[in-house]
């Protein structure tokens, strides 16, 4: 019974950022939960790829190419999606760039490019598919990939920070005023996890000592780590849960001062 609330099957996901990552994990994740999965990025031959490896398993995928910076691409994006699979009733919301500058070298174009991908990136998606949800009439349910630095700050990373708390913020005014069109909003807030983005600082011996001395529990979180919670907002298991952020971390949000 418990476990019926976490199937998807019959729900049409839609995942920014699946090339790589995270979000090409959460795809993953998420098909096999028996949803149709339409992943998305700019990156057209990775989606294919994915696509490819989810469809021999006997799930049912979409590559949609997409640039959350461009209006125009976003709903070309969506309308594809809802031409294959009727509508979209999931998103994951999680295409993001890093970039790591000291605060007084950050160019303007440094700050412009990470607010533009980061937070106006994930609004025109959120809004995209908010309204599609709200005209369908079945509602529909929206989780949005922040970061811990909605949270805190770190050195070298305001923009990064700026644009996560934005992201957090929008979740929870998304989640007041879509309540009652039966749409939910949630975000997730990883800690550290090494991807593309990170990779090479994970890689060096700052990196590690960064981890160790920071996280409580001294280590990289895993991607499977970030399925279950995840899930828990993804699926009816969390029917009630709106405007809610899971901080999935390792204890770092709580690190001693
Ligand atoms: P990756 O660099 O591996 O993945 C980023 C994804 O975003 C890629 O699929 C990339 O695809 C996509 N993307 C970037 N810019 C655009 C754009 N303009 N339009 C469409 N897609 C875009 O990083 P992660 O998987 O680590 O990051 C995923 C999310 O998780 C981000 O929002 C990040 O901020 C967040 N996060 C990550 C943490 C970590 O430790 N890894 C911690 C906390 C949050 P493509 O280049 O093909 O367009």
């Amino acid at each position: 019974m418990t476990g019926k609330r976490f199937d998807m099957t019959g729900k049409t996901v839609l995942i920014t950022g699946a090339s790589s990552g995270l979000g090409e994990h959460f795809a993953r994740v998420l098909a096999a939960t028996g949803a149709s999965v339409v992943v998305a990025a700019r990156r057209a031959e990775r989606l294919d790829k994915l696509v490819c490896e989810l469809q021999a398993q006997g799930f049912q995928a979409l590559a949609v190419t997409m640039d959350v910076t461009d209006s125009e691409s976003i709903d070309t994006g969506f309308t594809a999606a809802e031409r294959q699979f009727g509508s979209v009733d999931v998103l994951i919301n999680n295409a993001g760039i890093g970039a790591n500058v000291p605060f007084l070298k950050m160019t303007e174009g440094n700050w412009l490019s990470m607010l533009e991908t980061n937070l106006d990136g994930a609004w025109r998606v959120a809004h995209r598919a908010a309204v599609a949800m709200a005209n369908t009439g079945r509602g529909g349910n929206i989780v949005n990939i922040a970061s811990i630095l909605g949270l805190r700050v770190a050195q070298g990373l305001a923009h990064y920070a700026v644009a996560k708390a934005g992201v957090l913020q929008l979740t929870k005014a998304m989640a007041i005023e879509l309540a009652r069109d039966n749409i939910r909003v949630n975000a997730l807030a990883p800690g550290y996890f090494r991807t593309e983005m990170n990779n090479d600082y994970f890689e060096s011996e700052n990196g590690q000592d960064y981890i160790r001395s920071k996280v409580p529990m001294r280590r990289l979180g895993q991607l499977e780590e970030l399925s279950g919670p995840l899930l828990l907002l993804a699926s009816e298991a969390g029917s009630f849960i709106t405007g809610t952020i899971i901080n999935v971390d390792g204890g770092h949000l709580s690190n001693s001062l």
